[in-house]
């Protein structure tokens, strides 16, 4: 039976993008919410809400009774998590289809082997996806480090098994720092994920960030809509990503998306999924796979014309991917800018009223954002307020819409990470994508150094 109403398990501007495609699709929403988002735009447009506890994320957004309880309150067929939150939660993803719910996302199985990235890079690697060298599973012991670390040669990175959003990694220059660093990774793995595993990987000098986006059936067929450059990092988060990667040729694309598209389909994957690589000197290494849709897939659906939430709505229904690969076209260059409520140069939240509002426009703008001129944007969650989109015909027609489009934007109130984002197009080494996943920390580190002196 056709989904007819959608439950959004999120909020901010990812409960609205998934709002919008399902309207678009004729089905009906659903809003869940915590007490502090009562005033949010996912709750004023959806057609039913639904308030599912207080501020809190581990008593509404990721409280599963409470969510379960709404969707069969409001006769929910379906839940889409969005990204954070719940969405890559495979008990959930378990709970949901038990209670004969459409879950809008992979089977939970993938999101259980794919959650656990000692488990993915084994499935990768046995999948044919190239690995970065390291450990061959998780590692207990020091004297077994060591001589693996000995082996892949430092520096290495010890990273969690659990980890995610960037955190739980250390990276360890010699063998004296190894203990330490180890027994650190080890506790913050505990603390942050509960779950206290880490393997090992050689940490690579500097690369850069190259994800491809796919799209399985579940029955064995599978496409991929390209890659994306998310190089641009601050801890290991990303702050601006595009499409495609400047360094990538069309020939590489093909041969790269041919690999994993090949792989998602022999695992009968279903849904969207994106897949990690680090790229350094010509060559791909897998890191981790995510399961559901990424923050930025967007600057993906600008160059292929292709709106991924809804294919993921129609693949949770049971209907065939609505494309071939061959039928994926590749045009033009897209942007994405993460807009977040923080203090541009040192990063301080910045939560609080909205007093004016105003979203860019024109040709080949995109504003994905709840915000509104009045809004209180709520101190309990993730700072990310909205997303800039743009494209052109070229790499350089995209960066001119982005500055235009920058200058454009009005968000009066609380700081945002915009003028970080006016100045990073302004720079020579960024118009040349001449970046890697270091190239904005040391050009913040740049920039702190010049206003300091
Ligand atoms: P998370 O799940 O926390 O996002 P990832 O494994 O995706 O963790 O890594 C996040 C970022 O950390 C990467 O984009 C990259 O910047 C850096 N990183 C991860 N592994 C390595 C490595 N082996 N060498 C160098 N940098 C790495």
């Amino acid at each position: 039976m056709a989904i007819k109403r959608l439950l959004i398990a999120n909020r901010g501007e990812i409960a609205l993008r998934i709002h919008r495609a399902a309207h678009e699709m004729g089905i009906e929403t659903v809003a869940v919410h915590s007490t502090a988002d009562a005033d949010a735009m996912h709750v004023r447009l959806a057609d039913h809400a639904v308030c599912i506890g207080p501020a809190a994320a581990k008593d509404s957004y990721l409280n599963v009774a409470a969510i379960i309880s709404a969707a069969e309150i409001t006769n929910a067929d379906a839940i889409h998590p969005g990204y954070g939150f719940l969405s890559e939660n495979a008990r959930f993803a378990e709970i949901v289809e038990s209670h004969g719910i459409k879950w809008v996302g992979p089977k939970p199985e993938h999101i259980r082997t794919m959650g656990d990235k000692v488990e993915a890079k084994r499935t990768a690697g046995a999948l044919g996806l190239p690995l970065v060298p390291g450990s061959d599973g998780a590692i207990e012991d020091f004297d077994v480090a060591r001589a693996l670390a000995q082996e892949i040669g430092y520096p290495v990175i010890i990273k969690a098994a659990s980890g995610g959003g960037g955190r739980g990694m250390k990276v360890v220059n010699g063998p004296e720092e190894l203990e330490s660093q180890m027994g650190q990774a080890r506790s913050e793995a505990a603390a942050a994920f509960g779950d206290a595993t880490v393997y090992m990987e050689k940490y690579l000098g500097n690369p850069r960030h190259i994800e491809f986006q796919v799209f399985g059936d579940g029955e064995g067929n599978a496409v991929h809509l390209g890659e994306r450059d998310c190089s641009l990092q601050r801890r290991h988060q990303k702050v601006l990503e595009e499409a495609p990667s400047p360094v990538i040729t069309p020939e590489e694309r093909d041969r790269m998306g041919g690999i994993v598209s090949k792989a998602m389909a022999d695992m009968g994957y279903r849904g969207a999924g994106t897949i990690e690589f680090l790229w350094e000197n010509g060559e791909f290494y897998f890191i981790e796979m995510n399961t559901r849709l990424q923050v930025e897939h967007p600057v993906t659906e600008a160059i292929t014309g292709v709106d991924l939430v809804r294919e993921q709505i129609r693949i949770a229904d049971g209907q065939p991917l609505s494309f071939t690969q061959d039928a994926i076209e590749f045009k033009g260059h897209a942007i994405e800018c993460r807009i977040n409520a923080e203090d541009p140069w040192n990063f301080t939240p910045s939560p609080g009223k909205v007093s004016n509002y105003h979203a860019a426009g024109g040709m080949n703008v995109r504003v994905d954002s709840g915000l509104y001129a009045g809004y209180s944007i709520p101190p309990y969650y993730d700072s990310m307020i909205g997303k800039l989109i743009v494209s052109g015909r070229s790499r350089a027609g995209a960066i001119m819409r982005l500055k235009r489009a920058l200058g454009e934007m009005v968000i009066e109130g609380p700081k945002t990470s915009i003028p970080l984002h006016q100045a990073l197009v302004e720079d020579p080494e960024f118009n040349e994508g001449a970046y890697t996943i270091k190239w904005l920390e040391e050009w913040l580190a740049k920039r702190a150094a010049k206003d300091a002196g």
